[in-house]
């Protein structure tokens, strides 16, 4: 068995609450997952990943990325190593991409075919081979929790024609995917350790930015019958109401019992609205990267404007703050006077500030800490706001219904 997934509650926006159980532990949904691209959560290590989040509950599931573990240090390597989990002592749940997203971002250096893609190393310039079943052989060699069908990803903008026959190919990509992986998953370098478990291959709904074909997409994989789906091609650009839009129309054909997950997104107030909408998982290197340059997010204080527009639901405003700024230079508050992280218990934006001014590296990894914080509080807040929201629903005691009476 590869996963268990159960739902406790649904709020009327569709958004659910639910717990994903995976071989390496239970992922409380919706969650984030902070990206540990080269295995590695860039400058925070794995105690402290263990540790962020007001909570001090951590990060219950990381990302890493198979193209890049692929080339350094190479997926037999790792394998031999017992699987990522073990070489990086990160014991607890983790999801691999299937490497599609990075080989179609070197679109200098690929060549596509029905059978897969050739491309070459962003480092060397070595020629490289990635098909469907190849990319799942090195996940497996991985052994993530979680593995992804190999998908193009079509380049924006993009006429339908040209989307509708990309979006064919990862079809066809979903299925070879699928029965490869099959027939190897009892290769995981982790099989003796959890005996009977297996890793979940979630497929990939594409489509560009076209409704039609998002539906079209989202009903084909349904028929091949994934543990997950993952809803992938979106936040390269387009406005978020395309976004939105786009998930929104996928989310209506996707079976409510699964694991429904949107790859590469986004800012806080996003990953908010999208978890309200019924989304169960989000990635995106946006805090750590956002970290890395200065750029850190805390919530809005009372009368301040925050950076998201005011949705149907109240949301904690997220406000954006570059910490290099002089304003800064004294300020003894902590980033965020409203988490209590590990940052912001112990250091001034003073301090914060000074270590990015003179580049000291201490300076992002204690940004990054911040913001996968907040990132994580986001999800807690939405996690206790849609049991909340249930419980009041069907409470006959609570005031709303009186009032209703
Ligand atoms: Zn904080």
């Amino acid at each position: 068995m590869g996963l268990s997934f159960e739902i406790s509650a649904t709020a009327a926006g569709g958004g659910r609450r639910a717990a994903l159980h995976l071989p390496h532990g239970t992922v409380q949904t919706p969650v984030f997952m902070p990206v540990g691209t080269a295995a590695t959560v860039k400058t925070v290590q794995q105690e402290t990943l263990e540790q962020i989040g007001s909570d001090a509950a951590g990060a219950q599931i990381i990302l890493a990325n198979t193209y890049h573990l692929y080339l350094r240090p190479g997926h037999q390597l790792i394998r031999r190593m017992g699987g990522v989990h073990r070489f990086m002592s990160w014991p607890r749940p983790m999801l691999t991409d299937s490497g599609g997203f990075q080989v179609f971002s070197l679109s200098e250096l690929r060549k596509v075919t029905d059978d897969g893609v050739e491309f070459r190393s962003h480092l060397d310039g070595s020629k490289h081979f990635f098909s469907p079943e190849h990319s799942i052989d090195v996940q497996i060699a991985l052994g993530a929790d979680i593995l992804m069908a190999f998908d193009e990803c079509v380049e924006t903008p993009a006429t339908w024609e040209r989307t509708r026959q990309s979006m064919d190919l990862t079809h066809a990509w979903a299925a070879r995917s699928k029965a490869h992986f099959e027939a190897h998953s009892h290769e995981v370098p982790w099989a003796s350790d959890f005996p009977g478990r297996t890793q979940s291959l979630f497929g990939i709904v594409q489509g560009g930015m076209y409704a039609d074909l998002r539906r079209e997409s989202a009903e084909r994989l349904v028929e091949m019958d994934f543990p997950g789906y993952a809803i992938g091609g979106l936040a390269v650009g387009e406005p978020r109401d395309v976004t939105r839009e786009m998930i929104a129309r996928t989310l209506e054909v996707l079976p409510s019992d699964k694991p429904r997950y949107v790859m590469g997104v986004g800012y806080p107030d996003e990953i908010e609205e999208y978890a309200r909408m019924g989304v169960d998982m989000m990635d995106c290197v946006l805090p750590t990267r956002a970290a890395r340059h200065g750029l850190l997010f805390r919530s809005a204080e009372p009368g301040e404007e925050g950076c998201s527009s005011p949705g149907e639901h109240a949301s904690a405003t997220a406000v954006r703050m570059n910490i290099k700024r002089l304003e800064y230079a004294e300020d003894q508050r902590p980033i965020d006077p409203a988490c209590s992280c590990l940052v912001c218990r112990r250091y001034t934006r003073a301090y914060l500030r000074h270590l990015f001014v003179v580049k000291e590296p201490l300076g992002a990894t204690l940004n990054s800490i911040h913001n996968l914080s907040f990132y994580l509080d986001t999800m807690s807040r939405v996690r206790g706001s849609l049991v909340d929201a249930v419980a009041l629903a069907v409470d006959p005691q609570s005031d709303c219904n009186r009032n209703a009476v």
